[in-house]
């Protein structure tokens, strides 16, 4: 039986988008009720469309942002509201790997200095120790150590997301969290660098939490998949459970929205209708009504509750087991 390593509880974040001290606040809930729990060497991943408060969830899980409320909890310990000076352990033991790394790596630091800068921050190793462990750990994600005193705009997309796992890596995190990792490179450097991230969980017992809007890469790297819409999660499940069978009207409109190369295969068309609400005026009840295919009377009066379906799969949905074809 696998450890618990992170469980995120009610997890909630307001954000004020206008008004002041003379002016009436506004509020945006751009997560607004989020639980799940990732076990040590598995990958948990949060999908969604663009806005549906997914990463938002990853930067309050490392703390780059304070929770509203609710709970974030690590190896039992809750670090959701610890403070600036506290946050130690939490940055050594959970590391970011980010959407771009074309932005997301200094352009003025050497490959070295960029992997090493983490060591500096967190541990007291010496210059000599610190110089190993980052050409140690340029072989272990691909590149070549004689990289090490190059600048980052001399690699390709793949190379440079090598270089920010690296970077992710040097202190021996037991949690990374992956927010469109891949999204910004071509098709065949996806796969590699995917591939990549499995070999290193396998070796190092990694637990991932994988934020990305595309399924097919999801499909590739989880074990567990968290669907969100609007602020919540609305489906979670194993991912076989979660490809074989979709409950959530949401998560069916999304899996059938894939590209399948083979025409004998082609998943029945069910694409979504309608744009995604504007979160500071989120529909009442179930936010998805507006755009469900058989939503009821109900599901404008009444927040549907996440239930337990199977051993697999939870499902916020009022009208889950009457679902048959949608
Ligand atoms: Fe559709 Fe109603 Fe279920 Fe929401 S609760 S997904 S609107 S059927």
């Amino acid at each position: 039986m696998q450890n618990k390593l992170l469980q995120v509880k009610n997890l909630k974040k307001q954000f004020q988008v206008a008004g002041g001290m003379f002016e009436k606040k506004e509020f945006v809930n751009a997560v607004i009720d989020v639980s799940f729990e990732i076990k040590e060497g598995t990958t948990f991943s949060l999908v969604g469309e663009s806005g549906c408060g997914k990463s938002t969830t990853g930067r309050l899980i490392t703390r780059l942002i304070d929770p509203t409320s609710g709970s974030i909890t690590l190896n039992g310990n809750e670090v959701g509201y610890l403070k600036q000076s506290e946050l130690g352990d939490l940055r050594e033991t959970v590391q970011m790997i980010f959407q771009d790394p074309y932005a997301s790596l200094n352009p003025r630091m050497k490959v070295k200095e960029i992997i090493e800068e983490p060591l500096i921050i967190h541990t007291k190793l010496s210059k000599g120790e610190r110089e190993n462990l980052v050409l140690e750990m340029l072989n272990i994600v691909g590149l070549n150590t004689e990289y090490a005193n190059r600048y980052a705009h001399e690699f390709s997309g793949g190379q440079r997301q090598r270089i920010g796992i690296a970077r992710a890596l040097i202190t021996k995190p037991k949690l990374i969290i992956a927010d469109e990792p891949v999204s910004a490179l071509d098709v065949s450097i996806q796969s590699q660098i995917l591939n990549l991230l499995k070999k290193l969980q396998q070796e190092y017992q990694l637990s991932y939490l994988f934020i990305s809007h595309d399924l097919s890469v999801v499909e590739h790297i989880s074990h567990e998949i968290g669907v969100m819409y609007l602020g919540s999660i609305v489906e979670i499940a194993t991912k076989e459970a979660l490809f074989v069978n979709p409950l959530h009207p949401y998560t069916k409109a999304l899996i059938a929205s894939v590209p399948v190369a083979d025409p004998l295969l082609r998943r029945k068309k069910e694409t979504l209708k309608g744009d995604i609400p504007n979160p500071k005026n989120p529909p009442t009840g179930c936010t998805f009504h507006t755009r469900c295919p058989i939503a009821q009377e109900l599901c404008k009066l009444e927040v549907p509750k996440m239930r337990q379906i199977t051993e697999q799969q939870s499902v916020a949905c009022h009208f889950v087991e009457k679902i048959e074809e949608v």
